[in-house]
């Protein structure tokens, strides 16, 4: 149905026919995306059964990535590149006067998940469908995503998200395989043949309902399964409150945590994550006995991959699983649960390392909290065989002390791999924050530095790069990131350093559309465009940015003649509700913008930008149409960022710390291509151990730094009265936690020359074609080989 144009355009009407009864010219374009969809699904639908059958008649290894979120985007136009129809696609519907564009506008995009590490997890996916390799998500279908974000009057507001709204086209639920999951009741042993077993009585059961999503790869005729969950009644629910019953379980997937790095210490939160494990490894435990009956070399054939620790109640559930119901031993079932789930630690930020009171654990998971405290006794036991009496070292260690169960201890404990997400992150977690269990379990410690789906990043979202590219090189970087590294040959060729030139200024054009239509400024694209966009966090350093704006409109209004270079800044960035602080910088960022472009004294020099609801679909249009890239965070506080590298693969250039992956970007261009300053994280480190740094010295020594930060709290913006406060107490009375008054005056140097070499264009034009050729290396293809090949031990089917 896609093998020509005529054919599609035949099959396109018939099936609308089919559909809604209506002839072409009655139909609405939500009848087009719909028929679109569900052409594509029909289409994919035999390699989607085939890739099914080649893996349960495969007794080659799986993998089973575990993640509580997939920031997913836009499907449709990803799935028409991937399957190699989209020009067929796009052609045919403009011959029946339907604009392909219009119908994406249509699609919501899937938004569950918070930041970038739900967003890698859909780059996973994607990567693992195009290398053929028989790798699963599994998730939670939340029925609201993400909130969406309005600016009102400076400030956030949040609506809830509707993706599901008008329905799901990729989803296909699966009623059949539905699983129960048990939470409440109480265990009860007895002993049964001279062996102990355990009955979880009077336990609440929902059951849970698999909503199978294709993930088609890029021109391979693997089509893996992402399996969301949704949560739903049992059908004879004994309970007294059916309502309450109801309500109760259909809370589980109704929305997702908008926190990515505050432990949420909800109840309902826990039953997320003990929800997504059980009906996960229920699900997979069912197929693997189809495939292989019984279980005992389960980890030989499968792995299950915890992303982060919100899904590691997957050790202790596999090991209720293998003892309750499959008659192991412990040490059986320990063995092969410990060589069955890989972990991937995300974060260093101690606010952020998961603990769950017992107090809450305990009572809702019952049969698991036993298990785990089995897990810990053990555990200390052999710890105190190493070092008897050492008890600092052991409390220390634990996985259960002080009232709480800590999640990071479980999954390092009871998986055969930890790996940090960029090699600095990796060396903070051996060298610092998991240094004990380092020294314990030197073995399992790796680095996988993170990566981004160069096909969404690069291919889709900046077609005019893209084929530029093809015409230089051939169209092999598509399938193989790494040959981006011939543009190098085009470094000093000026035709193409201003071919490059000019698809950025286009890029920047079509920005500008946006920004106009969604803001009412007009800006420049002879300007720079300098973006910063990211969840708004303390630690990245959004502050800095704007304070930095800030002394620049100072030195304007204090200098009316003050010559730089015009920039456009561009913020995007979506607060957790409940961070009182973030919301401040937002409204700090929105009253500077008023003031600034507002403000006939600026004249073209500067422009600032917040574009709201900050989301994947947006992103693709923002990366293309950046010249320069802010990855400004205190060095040794991100992990390694994804944002940055889909910055460089488009052709912006990098100012940022010496922090998470920036490191391995400036490895891999040089110095002379990124624009690098700050504390290192070893500065950082030694001043949060030893002391010494005092915020109030650079606020006295730097007027730049006293006039900017003064106008937060002296009337500078008017009518908001106070309303600063918090930000100026955050710099002096708390010393500043996050270095930006330390790190202020490189900044403003770096900025100076940042300014200063977009002056010469064909040195910027070579440093960006520099980016983008050794971008390579960030594609998730390269990552997911290396999980592949070091922690899952699977190959292409
Ligand atoms: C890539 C991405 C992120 C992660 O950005 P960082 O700069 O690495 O924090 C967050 N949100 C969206 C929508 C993204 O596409």
């Amino acid at each position: 149905m896609f093998s020509n144009k005529e054919k599609f355009k035949e099959s396109f009407c018939k099936r609308l026919e089919m559909l809604y009864n209506k002839s072409l010219a009655e139909s609405t374009a939500r009848d087009h995306y719909e028929t679109l969809g569900q052409m594509v699904r029909e289409f994919v639908s035999n390699d989607w059964i085939a890739t099914n059958e080649r893996q349960l008649a495969s007794t080659g290894k799986q993998v089973f990535y575990l993640s509580i979120e997939y920031l997913l985007g836009k499907l449709l136009r990803q799935n028409l590149i991937n399957l190699g129809v989209e020009e067929v696609v796009e052609e045919g519907l403009n011959e029946l006067g339907i604009c392909l564009t219009d119908l994406e506008e249509l699609e919501s995009d899937a938004g569950l998940g918070n930041g970038g590490l739900g967003r890698l997890a859909a780059c996973f996916l994607d990567s693992l469908a195009s290398l053929n390799l028989p790798g699963h998500g599994h998730g939670i279908r939340y029925k609201h995503g993400l909130f969406e974000q309005k600016i009102v009057d400076g400030y956030q507001v949040e609506l809830p998200e509707q993706w599901l709204k008008s329905g799901n086209v990729w989803e296909v639920r699966k009623a059949d395989l539905a699983v129960k999951v048990r939470f409440w009741g109480k265990v009860e042993s007895n002993m049964e043949n001279g062996r102990l077993t355990f009955h979880h009585l009077n336990a609440e059961t929902v059951t849970a309902v698999p909503h199978d999503m294709p993930v088609i790869g890029y021109q391979s005729t693997t089509v893996n399964t992402l399996r969301l969950w949704n949560a739903e009644p049992s059908q004879f629910p004994i309970h007294d409150d059916i309502l309450k019953y109801k309500r109760e379980t259909e809370m589980i997937s109704e929305f997702l945590y908008p926190d990515d790095t505050h432990d949420e210490g909800k109840i309902l939160r826990l039953k997320q994550q003990y929800f997504l494990v059980s009906a996960s490894i229920q699900s997979i435990l069912k197929n693997y006995r189809k495939q292989h009956g019984r279980l005992d070399d389960l980890h030989e054939h499968i792995c299950i991959h915890i992303n982060d620790t919100h899904p590691v109640l997957a050790i202790p559930e596999l090991m209720r699983i293998l003892i309750d119901e499959e008659g192991f031993d412990w040490d059986q079932a320990w063995h092969i649960t410990t060589h069955t789930i890989s972990y991937t630690n995300h974060t260093t930020l101690s606010e952020a390392l998961e603990k769950w009171p017992i107090r809450i654990f305990q009572p809702l998971l019952p049969r698991i909290y036993m298990i785990v405290e089995e897990i810990n006794e053990r555990f200390c036991r052999e710890l105190w065989d190493e070092t008897p009496g050492d008890w600092d070292r052991i409390a220390g260690l634990a996985i259960i002390a002080d009232g709480f169960v800590k999640m990071a201890h479980l999954a390092i404990v009871g998986s055969f791999s930890v790996n940090g997400v960029a090699k600095l992150h990796t060396e903070i977690l051996k060298k610092r924050e998991m240094k004990s269990f380092y020294q314990l379990y030197p073995k399992k410690f790796n680095n996988k530095t993170n990566g981004i789906a160069h096909r969404r990043w690069l291919l889709k979202a900046n077609p005019k790069l893209a084929s530029f590219i093809t015409e230089l090189i051939g169209s092999s970087w598509i399938q193989s990131a790494e040959e981006l590294s011939q543009l190098l040959h085009y470094q000093n060729d000026t035709a193409v350093l201003e071919e490059l030139r000019k698809i950025k200024k286009e890029n920047k054009g079509q920005l500008s559309k946006i920004i106009l239509d969604k803001t009412g400024v007009a800006v420049d694209t002879h300007a720079i465009f300098d973006v910063q966009v990211k969840r708004l966090h303390a630690y990245k350093r959004q502050l800095l940015n704007i304070l930095h704006i800030m002394h620049l409109y100072n030195r304007i209004k204090e200098d009316s003649s003050y010559s730089m270079v015009p920039r456009v800044f561009i913020f995007g960035a979506k607060a957790s509700p409940g961070y009182y602080y973030a919301k401040k910088i937002i409204k700090l960022i929105n009253s500077a913008a008023e003031i600034i472009n507002n403000d006939p004294d600026v004249g073209g020099r500067m422009k600032v930008i917040f574009l709201e609801n900050y989301r994947v679909s947006l992103a693709e249009k923002i990366f293309p149409a950046a010249d320069v890239s802010e990855q400004i965070s205190t060095a040794s506080k991100e992990a390694s960022g994804t944002g940055n590298m889909k910055f460089m693969i488009n052709g912006a250039l990098t100012v940022g710390t010496l922090d998470g992956a920036n490191i391995e970007i400036r490895e891999l261009v040089g110095d002379e291509n990124i624009f690098t300053f700050g504390l290192t994280s070893d500065e950082v480190l030694h001043y949060y151990q030893h002391g010494g740094y005092e915020s109030v010295g650079y606020y006295h020594h730097d007027s730049r730094i006293r006039q900017a930060v003064d106008q937060l709290v002296n009337g500078f913006f008017p009518g908001v009265y106070n309303e600063f406060e918090p930000i100026f107490d955050s710099l002096l009375g708390e010393n500043d936690q996050y270095f930006v008054l330390k790190d202020f005056a490189p900044y403003a140097d770096i900025q100076l020359k940042v300014g200063e070499t977009y002056l010469d264009t064909i040195k910027w034009q070579k440093m960006s074609l520099t980016n983008i050729a050794n971008a390579g290396s960030f594609s998730s293809d390269r990552t997911i080989k290396e999980y592949a090949e070091d922690i899952w031990r699977i190959k292409p089917l």
